[in-house]
């Protein structure tokens, strides 16, 4: 996962960008960069850590130019390191090209042979760099032409915004797995992951770009192509249940709208008789309060996040058991005491997570721990963006609910079906991505082999 911005043209390009990341920092910690353009100069700064790191008023006012565009990242493919940063940035026969990437290309290791034995040199075990690379050899020496050939070589999910000398372009795999939206701000065209971006710099939303298209912005025009076949839609629904921002619309739907929806579908599929529900915030939230809409139980907070939690904080001295869990989220013991609890989680990837909290709520005194989880077990990995482990570290792909109740310690556990979480979807079933759910991969070159999981050549972590 990561998130993307572009804007051009405006003034304030490059502090429009930086507001723009800070919107999405959710969709990725690990780094943060911002490349802009000034007539022929182009000047970039990236860095790990967050937008708020690695970036100050001074670096934003020396990057100069009325086009930027913007990059937060979370590694599905590549170490986290310097090199591994976005937009990645190459000049070539064809001009100044940089990339802001969100996916995750299933052909990769092909492609970068296939090139690689035509000479090209890779510095970075990114997608980007393989797509800067196609940019760069397209037999097309027109920069339009020369993005469109090397887009048709693409298989997997990208949402992209490219920089191509004095040129902003956003486009979308023609499957559509990752959001990306354009909007208007000052005569200005924005692109971004998510609307929320638009919310925070004023811009106005004006569509997604839609699966397969690519939109060309210029100084003064704007322009879209959908040059590819046209295949199923394959929006990922993860996105609603976990990764985008609730105040957000993805695929054209509110995000908070739809939790709110997936908590109500699983109150109905698990009546339950219980004192207070209660979410694992924040991301259960919404789906807690749609559970307790529709079962008059009443919403709880019955853990309080410490919002100020980085990635890393000193260790205590001596070990303290479930210290990692309570450093984030500390359990109220006046509400918990000797209560029945309902907790919705969003989701369970490994169950250790889980196992953790929910040892903390029994600590803090509930009677009892009746565990919801709003989409179902999740099986397979994601090839396509979302960084879930191996199948074998996937707790469902092993073991069956009971199993998987006793493991994390609940009374109970209820998982929302499938056709249950589908019909909470805004939109028609057949528009999304379900294979982390059920192992169907919408642009079918997945193999099974002896219990592992190959995409055409590329062997999976
Ligand atoms: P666990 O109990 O270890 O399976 O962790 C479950 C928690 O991980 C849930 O609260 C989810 O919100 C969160 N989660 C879901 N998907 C991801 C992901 N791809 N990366 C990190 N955390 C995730």
């Amino acid at each position: 996962m990561c998130g993307i911005f572009g804007v051009y043209p405006h003034k304030d390009a490059s502090r429009l960008a930086y507001l723009g990341l800070y919107a999405l920092q959710h969709r990725g910690e690990e780094s943060s960069g911002i490349i802009t353009r000034n007539g022929k100069k182009t000047y970039l700064h990236k860095n790990l850590g967050l937008v708020s790191d690695v970036f100050d008023e001074k670096i934003i006012r020396s990057l100069r130019g009325e086009l930027a565009i913007g990059h937060v990242r979370y590694s599905t493919r590549g170490a986290t390191n310097l090199k591994n940063t976005q937009p990645f940035y190459v000049k070539s026969k064809i001009g100044d090209i940089a990339i802001a990437h969100n996916g995750n290309l299933t052909n990769i290791l092909s492609l970068n042979k296939e090139l690689q034995d035509k000479g090209a040199i890779f510095q970075t075990t990114m997608d980007s760099e393989v797509i800067a690379h196609l940019i760069a050899h397209s037999p097309d020496r027109d920069c339009k032409g020369a993005v469109i050939w090397a887009l048709s070589k693409l298989q997997g999910a990208y949402s992209l915004i490219l920089m191509l000398n004095d040129m902003v372009i956003g486009a979308r795999d023609t499957f559509g797995w990752r959001p990306l939206c354009l909007g208007k701000l000052e005569g200005a065209y924005v692109l971004a992951s998510e609307t929320c971006a638009f919310d925070l710099v004023g811009a106005e939303y004006i569509r997604d770009i839609q699966p397969g298209e690519i939109i060309f912005i210029y100084k003064d025009k704007i322009e879209s192509i959908t040059p590819f076949k046209k295949t199923p839609s394959a929006f990922c629904i993860f996105e609603y249940i976990y990764f985008a921002r609730p105040d957000s619309n993805i695929f054209e739907h509110n995000v908070y709208l739809v939790r709110k929806q997936l908590g109500a579908q699983l109150a109905k599929e698990y009546p339950i008789k219980a004192d207070l529900v209660m979410p694992i915030p924040d991301s259960g939230t919404f789906a807690a309060l749609g559970f307790s809409e529709a079962s008059g139980i009443p919403f709880e907070y019955g853990m309080i996040r410490n919002h100020y939690v980085g990635r890393t904080f000193i260790q205590p001295s001596q070990s303290l058991r479930d210290f990692r869990v309570k450093v984030k989220l500390n359990p109220l013991k006046g509400v918990l005491k000797d209560k029945v609890v309902v907790v919705i989680e969003d989701s369970i990837v490994r169950g250790t997570t889980s196992r953790g909290r929910v040892r903390a709520l029994r600590q803090a005194g509930a009677k009892e721990v009746h565990l919801r989880v709003s989409c179902p077990p999740l099986k397979f990995p994601c090839f396509y963006g979302i960084d879930f482990p191996t199948k074998k570290e996937l707790i469902a792909s092993a073991h069956n609910v009971e199993w998987i109740r006793d493991f994390i310690g609940v009374d109970s556990l209820g998982y929302l079906s499938l056709d249950g979480m589908l019909n909470s979807m805004p939109l028609p079933r057949e528009n999304f991505c379900t294979a982390c759910f059920t192992g169907h991969y919408p642009n079918g070159d997945v193999s099974h082999t002896s219990g592992t999981l190959k995409i055409n050549n590329l062997q999976q972590r």
